[in-house]
C-alpha cells in the first residue's frame, strides 16, 4: 500500500495545549511502567539455579508468559478501572503506546538495526501519541477533530492529496510548537508506472551529493551547510555550560529550534531537487544500497548532515510516483569499477581518487561515472519492456503504410 505523510503545524488553545501535555505525561508514564514489567521478566529468568543474588531477587513465576502486547493491552483494561487517570487518555491512544514499545522490544529481540535494550523515557523524551484511526469526516477546513480533545485548529499549508485518504494521524511536540503528521493512504489499488523510453542514473556521490547519469555533479546548498555549521558551533557551546542551568536550557532551546530549522530547509531542497530530476527522463535509476551501514562508517557526518538516504529511499520514490516517473533500484555491485563506455572493471578505487581513467580513453569525474553505469544497468532491466512499446508503435506504423500501398 501506497502512503504520504503530510505535517501541519497545530494551532491549539490553552487548554488544549496543556490536555496534550498532560497525555504525553500519561502516555510516557504507561510506556515506562510497561517497559519495566518486562525488564523485570527479563532480570527474572537471569537468576543462577542454585543461589540467591545478594543485592535483590526477582522472583517472577516460571509459568508467567512474557508480557508481550496482547498480555499487556488486556492488563490495561484493568489498570483503567483502578487508576481513573487513565481513561483522560483514549484508549486507542494508550494501546499505540504500547504497540510503540512491542516495536522497540521486537526491534531488540531480532537484532534489528543493533537496537540495545529499550530504555525509559523521560518526559522531555516523550513527544508523540499516535490516533491509529481517523477518518475524513474528522476534518474540516482548517479544523481537525482529535477524539476526547475537540476540534483544534491548524494552518493548513497545503492541501490534502487528492485521491488519497488520511488513515492515522500522530501529534507532536516541537520546540516550534504542536504539530499533527496525517499518513494518508490509498483508497484503491493504483496501476503500476510503466518504464518510459528515456533513463536517468543516479550515484549517491563521495565528493559530491548527488551525481546524475547526464553528467552534472549536485551539492548541497550552502543556505543549507551555513545553517548545519551554526547548529554545530551551538553544540560545542553547550559542553561549556553547567547542565539543567538556566542558560544550559536556553541554549538547548534554541539548539532544538535550529534544528527544525535545518531539517525543513533540508528537506524543501530535497523535494525540490526530486521534482527537476523529474523532469529530465521517463524513468530514475538508483543504487541497491543501505545507507544505514554508511551513517556509521566513515562518511558518517557528511551523510547524516545531507540525509542522503532520506532522500533515496523516500523522497525520491514519492516525488517519482506522483509525477508517473518510473523508479527503480539496481544491483549496487561494481558500480564505482565498471567502465561506463568498454564496460571493463577498472579495478577498486581509493576514496582520495576522484577520476575514472581507463585504458579505452575514458577520463570523467568517478561520480558521474558511477551514475552511468546505473543508468546503463536500470535501463537494460527494463529495456525489453521498454523495446516492445518502440518496436509495437513501429510495427502498426508499418503495417499502416502496407495498408495503404496494397489499397492503392
Ligand atoms: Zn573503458
Amino acid at each position: 500500500m501506497l502512503s504520504f505523510t503530510f505535517q501541519y503545524k497545530l494551532k491549539p488553545s490553552q487548554a488544549q495545549a496543556t490536555q496534550i501535555d498532560e497525555w504525553l505525561e500519561i502516555c510516557c508514564q504507561v510506556y515506562n511502567w510497561n517497559n519495566c514489567e518486562r525488564k523485570d521478566w527479563l532480570r527474572a529468568r537471569k537468576n543462577d539455579v542454585n543461589s540467591c543474588s545478594l543485592v535483590k531477587e526477582y522472583i517472577i513465576f516460571p509459568e508467567t508468559k512474557f508480557p508481550n502486547y496482547n498480555v499487556q493491552a488486556v492488563n490495561l483494561t484493568q489498570a483503567k478501572k483502578e487508576n481513573p487517570k487513565l481513561k483522560k487518555v483514549q484508549s486507542q491512544v494508550l494501546q499505540s503506546t504500547l504497540k510503540r514499545l512491542d516495536k522497540a522490544w521486537t526491534d531488540f529481540f531480532e537484532k534489528k538495526r543493533k537496537r540495545g535494550l529499550p530504555r525509559y523515557k523521560q518526559p522531555n523524551q516523550f513527544r508523540s501519541f499516535i490516533y491509529p484511526q481517523i477518518k475524513e469526516s474528522d476534518f474540516e477546513g482548517n479544523k481537525v477533530r482529535l477524539p476526547k480533545i475537540g476540534w483544534v485548529k491548524f494552518k493548513k499549508s497545503r492541501e490534502f492529496p487528492v485521491g488519497l485518504t488520511p488513515k492515522q494521524l500522530r501529534v507532536v511536540k516541537k520546540a516550534v510548537g504542536y504539530f499533527i503528521q496525517i499518513i494518508f493512504v490509498n483508497k484503491e489499488d493504483v496501476p503500476d508506472i510503466m518504464p518510459g523510453k528515456t533513463s536517468l542514473g543516479i550515484d549517491a556521490g563521495i565528493s559530491s551529493f548527488i551525481a546524475t547519469s547526464d553528467g552534472e555533479l549536485i551539492e548541497i546548498p550552502l543556505f543549507v551547510k551555513k545553517a548545519a555549521s551554526k547548529l554545530q558551533s551551538l553544540q560545542r557551546k553547550l559542553k561549556h555550560k553547567i547542565k539543567g542551568s538556566n542558560n544550559w536550557l536556553k541554549l538547548q532551546k534554541r539548539i532544538a529550534k535550529l534544528h527544525f530549522v535545518v531539517t525543513s530547509r533540508r528537506t524543501d531542497w530535497l523535494f525540490k531537487l526530486a521534482h527537476k530530476l523529474c523532469d529530465r527522463a521517463d524513468n530514475i535509476f538508483v543504487e541497491n544500497l543501505d545507507f544505514r551501514g554508511w551513517q556509521k562508517g566513515l562518511f558518517g557526518k557528511q551523510i547524516n548532515n545531507s540525509a542522503i538516504g532520506k532522500f533515496i529511499n523516500q523522497i525520491l520514490p514519492m516525488v517519482c510516483f506522483k509525477r508517473g516517473v518510473y523508479y527503480s533500484k539496481v544491483d549496487k555491485n561494481y558500480t564505482s569499477q565498471i567502465c561506463p563506455q568498454c564496460s571493463t572493471n577498472t579495478g577498486k578505487k581509493s576514496l582520495s581518487q576522484r577520476v575514472h581513467r581507463c585504458n579505452c580513453g575514458v577520463v570523467m569525474n568517478r561520480d558521474i561515472a558511477a551514475a552511468k553505469v546505473i543508468q546503463q544497468r536500470g535501463h537494460n532491466a527494463v529495456g525489453h519492456t521498454v523495446k516492445e512499446i518502440a518496436c509495437g508503435g513501429d510495427a502498426t506504423g508499418v503495417q499502416l503504410q502496407l495498408n495503404l500501398v496494397s489499397s492503392r
